[in-house]
């Protein structure tokens, strides 16, 4: 095989010899040869170089706590993690727009250094979680929740009374056409009585659907607390559902301790802060300075 394909090879290239063709094909020939002699010695070289880069390899392990969890707040894509080399060789981490890094979009939003945004993000949620008026004002807001629902279920039982009373007078109709006593009025009747009467239905299924557990105030705080004696990287999975980076301003949005209904509203907001951090650059004589303004919410 291998035989057949050199003398063919071959006829070709005698064939074609003094060509342009043949010239270009002998140069990449020669090329390859060069490229076999060399690529051993520069895999060598590669492979010194991966080695003696330990701190690249540990960067991809560095831990960020905010990851999947924010979006951008201009163009809606995911804020993802990013790094960069500083001119003394220190490695810098980012927060940075999905859809400006991967140039998806001309999204502005500016990347976050990492330890900053998360210290503002920890540092706030821990602030207003343990300050006693915000924490009863979260534990107030649930209530009103709970008990506009518990309101809804007057209207079940409202419901479910009415669909009670439809089915007693079916059943006196029935009754008296069985007796012999059918008018037209009275089959008239019935067919409005069983239309009411899926209605009503479709109506206590959804209301049922709307129907949850009560968590009492004590519950509610305990799960606070729970959260509060966590470490960083658990309390953010544990209460945070999403993150919203604007360059000057962060919403958060925290899990909500009671089962949310996806016809209500996007929740509450119990938080409003202003935040101003500064931090130094390598060779840069200023420090560099963020104010956000950072609001939460309960979904
Ligand atoms: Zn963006």
């Amino acid at each position: 095989m291998v035989n057949h394909l050199r003398k063919t090879l071959f006829i070709r290239f005698s064939k074609m010899k003094d060509t342009q063709e043949y010239i270009d094909l002998r140069e990449k020939c020669l090329i390859i040869s060069i490229l076999k002699l060399c690529l051993p010695m520069y895999l060598k070289k590669y492979e010194k170089k991966i080695n003696s880069n330990k701190f690249g390899k540990k960067s991809i392990e560095v831990d960020f706590l905010l990851r999947n969890k924010i979006k951008c707040g201009y163009c809606g894509y995911s804020v993802m993690s990013d790094s960069g080399t500083a001119h003394n060789g220190e490695k810098k981490y980012y927060y940075k727009c999905r859809g400006r890094k991967a140039k998806l979009n001309d999204c502005h939003n500016k990347p976050v250094r990492k330890e900053v945004l998360e210290k503002i993000v920890i540092d706030s949620v821990i602030k207003e979680l343990s300050n006693p008026k915000t924490r009863d004002y979260i534990v107030f807001k649930l209530m009103e929740i709970q008990e506009e629902r518990a309101k809804k279920n007057v209207v079940l039982n409202l419901l479910q009374s009415e669909k009670r009373t439809t089915e007693t007078a079916i059943n006196n109709i029935m009754s008296a056409i069985e007796q012999g006593g059918s008018t037209n009025t009275a089959m008239k009747r019935m067919r409005e009585l069983e239309q009411r009467q899926d209605e009503l239905e479709k109506h206590i299924a959804i209301e049922k659907s709307k129907t949850v557990a009560v968590l009492t105030k004590k519950e509610i705080n305990n799960y606070y607390e729970k959260a509060l004696q966590l470490n960083p990287k658990l309390l953010v999975n544990y209460l945070i559902k999403e993150i919203v980076l604007f360059e000057d301003k962060i919403e958060i949005y925290y899990n909500s301790p009671i089962p949310t209904n996806p016809d209500e509203s996007r929740g509450f907001s119990f938080a409003s802060e202003v935040i101003e951090i500064s931090y130094s650059i390598p060779f840069r004589k200023y420090k560099a300075n963020l104010i956000y303004t950072v609001i939460m919410y309960i979904q």
